[in-house]
């Protein structure tokens, strides 16, 4: 499936992991396919840095950053650059797997809302609670893909305090708690999406947002301290992500895509693992 287009990892040692991620100039997730014989991995963008590794023509490549000319990625868990003049951009049908970046890291997934509270409710009659049980199931999925340990404080269609989502934050050694919800307004045309964060959780949200920002076709409405329940009883770095407006009747279409849930569910992942990288 074209699903996740997200990096490849021959295996678990010796082999370059290289990750993704959109530089300023490139689009999202973009991949690139060296096309000389041999090309230096350096420890910087300077000639002359030092040499930790090499590729060979026709492996891949897929850049965080852009920088004058040279391209940033990631080799045996270090920050690496190579020469972009030698890459070329691939097509996006290439699928790639992020197995293992998000290993030792224990992600709170907080689906808002369930049972007797729908949270909002739709143009459409969409229920904020189940658009977002949907999108809560795909981002733990992907997560897991990345070898990350994902919890979830509702896996249905049931009820959970916000004192209890704290509290399941709590009992882990939590590195992040995402709280996933979908925005509502009186006026239909207002739209777009946002990310809240707690004191330790301002890192988190930048870089959530900027994931988000990439990949998805909303607009940017930005980062804001939040005093929601689960945002300021939480001792570890939490956000709490709207993603889109269920009131406005052609946003509310685009949530509901197949390809919309992906691209958040991707964007989560991404930016979660240029948080922890960073
Ligand atoms: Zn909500």
């Amino acid at each position: 499936m074209n699903y996740i287009k997200l990096i490849f990892c021959f295996s678990a040692f010796l082999i370059p992991i290289f990750l993704f991620y959109s530089a300023s100039s490139a689009h999202p997730g973009q991949t690139f396919e060296v096309n000389v014989d041999w090309l230096p991995i350096l420890k910087s963008p300077t000639d002359s840095a030092e040499i930790v590794g090499n590729l060979k023509r026709g492996d891949k490549v897929t850049a965080f950053k852009e920088q004058a000319g040279w391209l940033q990625t990631y080799y045996q868990g270090r920050e690496v650059w190579v020469l972009s003049k030698h890459l070329l951009p691939m097509e996006e049908q290439e699928t790639f797997l992020i197995e293992g970046l998000l290993v030792g890291y224990t992600i709170i997934i907080d689906p808002g809302h369930g049972g007797k509270d729908p949270g909002a409710i739709g143009s459409n009659g969409v229920l904020e609670k189940d658009l977002i049980l949907n999108s809560s199931l795909k981002i733990a999925e992907t997560l897991r893909q990345a070898g990350a340990n994902v919890i979830l404080t509702r896996e249905d269609d049931s009820f959970v305090s916000l004192k209890n989502r704290v509290l399941i934050g709590n009992k882990h050694n939590t590195s992040a708690f995402i709280s996933i919800h979908y925005n509502a307004f009186s006026e239909s045309y207002v739209g777009g999406f946002s990310t809240f964060y707690n004191q330790s959780g301002k890192d988190l949200a930048h870089h959530i947002q900027t994931a988000l920002a990439a990949e998805i076709p909303l607009r940017n409405r930005g980062i804001s301290p939040g005093s929601f329940t689960v945002l300021h009883e939480s001792n570890f770095p939490a956000i709490l992500l709207e993603l889109g407006f269920i009131t406005n009747a052609s946003e509310v279409a685009t949530l509901q895509t197949e390809s919309y849930q992906e691209q958040v569910a991707r964007a989560i992942t991404i930016g979660l693992i240029e948080y922890f990288w960073d």
